[in-house]
């Protein structure tokens, strides 16, 4: 299967059922059907079985899946089966905060390091027996120790000379919070994370949403 065709849409969407069905195999839910997914998840039942049928069949109509079976599978297409190595430069408020936030680690994304250039921050023990090291040793670090994910929570004005230094070590993947799109080289996958979209679509929603306007009259 080519999963460079499934829509990004559709890519996010399997990442909250991922995190659904470990919840339903963590409480012993055995199997699980589309609109069980759907209902739980709030969205079409139609949706989820659009979404699956990307990826061929993976149970029988009306029976539903086995909800380890579907884990598994879902695993797999999003590549988290795999421990992907990753690192976090800028350990202010939101790396802190992820540094110590054990659900990336279960989801397969584990640090390896942590990176930033307050001399003050340098040598401070954190989870996972790392400690904060300099940006200056950036490069050499992520070689030697294979890292294939870069985290950038760096303020925007140093976000680039960051990915750039990432780029050349050799990462693969980079996750950038910062409010700023990043050049980077062919070959390297990007994902721009910013909380405030989420809060402009909910806001969005809560102004123009149709089904409850009319009941506040
Ligand atoms: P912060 O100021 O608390 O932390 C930034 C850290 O980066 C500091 O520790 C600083 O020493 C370090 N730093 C600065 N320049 C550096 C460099 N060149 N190399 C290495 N380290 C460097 O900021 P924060 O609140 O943690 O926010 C970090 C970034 O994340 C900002 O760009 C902010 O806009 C962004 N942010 C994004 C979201 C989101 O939803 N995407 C949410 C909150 C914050």
């Amino acid at each position: 299967m080519d999963n460079t065709k499934i829509p990004k849409p559709t890519i996010k969407r399997l990442a909250v059922y991922h995190r659904c069905l470990e919840n339903m195999v963590i409480s012993g839910v055995a199997s699980v059907s589309s609109n069980d997914l759907a209902e739980r998840l709030g969205i079409k039942a139609s949706q989820v079985r659009k979404d699956l049928s990307y990826f061929g069949e993976f149970g029988k109509r009306g029976v539903g899946y086995s909800t380890k079976h579907l884990l598994d599978s879902i695993s797999e297409i999003l590549g988290i089966r795999k421990k992907w190595k990753t690192c976090i430069v800028g350990m202010g408020n939101l790396g802190m905060a992820l540094a110590n936030y054990p659900g990336l680690e279960n989801s397969g994304f584990i640090a390896k390091a942590l990176f930033d250039n307050n001399p003050n921050k340098i040598g401070i023990p954190m989870p996972n027996d790392l400690v904060i090291e300099s940006t200056e040793v950036l490069e050499e670090i992520v070689k030697k120790r294979q890292i294939e994910i870069g985290v950038i929570t760096v303020p925007a004005n140093a976000a680039q000379i960051i990915a750039d230094l990432l780029a050349n070590a050799g990462v693969t993947g980079i996750v950038n919070f910062a409010p700023i799109r990043l050049t980077l080289p062919p070959g390297i996958s990007n994902e721009e994370i910013d909380i405030s979209v989420s809060f402009r679509s909910l806001a969005f929603n809560m102004t123009f949403g149709s089904s409850r306007k009319g009941r506040r009259a």
